[in-house]
């Protein structure tokens, strides 16, 4: 082998996944999962599983983390004692930036760093040389074992020494996922009601999912300038289109939870004097809810 190791705690699907692709670069890989069953596939390709945490912990230095969350995360290491010492602790579970901070802060106290990351694919990107992940943390830690997440990832980007940072980004992305998802199954779901299948509206919801980028790009410019003017798109016409969104679904029957909640949003602007204003105004309202 490469001489390298690794220790992987945590055998979701994305553990697996992680374990996986540091078998197939050659490193020997340490296992320890709470329910012991789901390592048979790894150690049938060459892993060790680790009979504790705490012999899963002392194997090796570079300790990745994968589990659901930031109270499995304390489940997992709580009884692992001093066996925590020295060890760097990839965690690339998900949570807020306020756990990943306390979590990197308890490490600390024993003896461990941690590197939070956020790993932007599903499992079956994992090991693929264009799939991408961001740290936060330690810099000289992370250029130290940035061979090691390059077997995840081959892309890896360290955003900054706030171990919060990661977790921040990936919730960013997340909000942007799980909104953008549900936007697309109430396009299903409207489609359906119409006698149409997800297979007939594809092309057309891809087009409008590419367009947003072009999106992204010219509001951000404005709103870190601080500019709603109304010259390419107005309030007044987003919330008309808005309503003829949430019109559309109740004519449908279909469920109507999400356009509601966007007409609302919509409404908040106009009620606020904004009517005049680009839509982008929506998110000085959405960034101080309460104004
Ligand atoms: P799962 O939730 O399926 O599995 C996570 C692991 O956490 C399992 O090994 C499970 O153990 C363990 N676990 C959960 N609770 C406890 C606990 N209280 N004590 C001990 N162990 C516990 O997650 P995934 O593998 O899908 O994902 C792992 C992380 O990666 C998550 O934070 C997820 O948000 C993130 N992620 C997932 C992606 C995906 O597509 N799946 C994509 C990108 C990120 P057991 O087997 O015993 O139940």
């Amino acid at each position: 082998n490469t001489g390298q190791s690794v220790t992987v705690i945590g055998l979701g699907p994305m553990g697996r996944a992680m374990a996986g692709a540091f078998l197939d670069r050659g490193y020997d890989v340490t296992v320890w999962n709470r329910t012991a069953s789901r390592a048979g596939d790894l150690v049938a390709r060459g892993a060790v599983l680790a009979p504790n945490v705490q012999e899963a912990l002392a194997s090796h230095e570079l300790v990745v983390l994968s589990l659901t969350d930031y109270d499995a995360v304390d489940a997992v290491l709580e009884p692992a004692g001093a066996a925590l010492a020295g060890r760097v602790l990839v965690n690339l579970s998900s949570d807020t930036p306020e756990r990943a901070r306390s979590a990197a802060r308890r490490a600390a106290e024993r003896g461990a760093v941690q590197l939070t990351g956020g790993v932007t694919v599903p499992p079956d990107g994992i090991g693929l040389a264009e799939s991408a992940s961001f740290y936060s943390g330690p810099r000289r830690v992370f250029d130290r074992h940035r061979t090691a997440l390059e077997v995840l990832t081959g892309r890896t980007d360290h955003l900054g020494e706030d171990p919060g940072l990661a977790a921040l980004m990936y919730q960013i992305g997340m909000t942007m996922f799980w909104t953008s998802m549900l936007g697309y199954w109430q396009a299903v779901a409207l489609a359906d009601a119409n006698g149409l299948k997800a297979a007939d509206i594809l092309p057309h919801a891809v087009d409008t999912a590419h367009s947003l980028p072009g999106f992204f790009s010219f509001y951000a410019e404005r709103i870190d300038a601080g500019r709603h003017t109304g010259d390419v798109d107005r309030l007044a016409m987003g919330t008309a289109s808005i309503e003829h969104v949430l019109r559309t679904s109740a004519d449908a029957g279909v469920d109507t939870t999400l356009p509601a909640s966007a007409v609302e949003l919509f409404r908040r602007g106009m009620n606020a004097g904004r009517a005049a204003d680009s839509f982008s105004t929506l998110v000085e309202l959405m960034k101080k809810p309460g104004a």
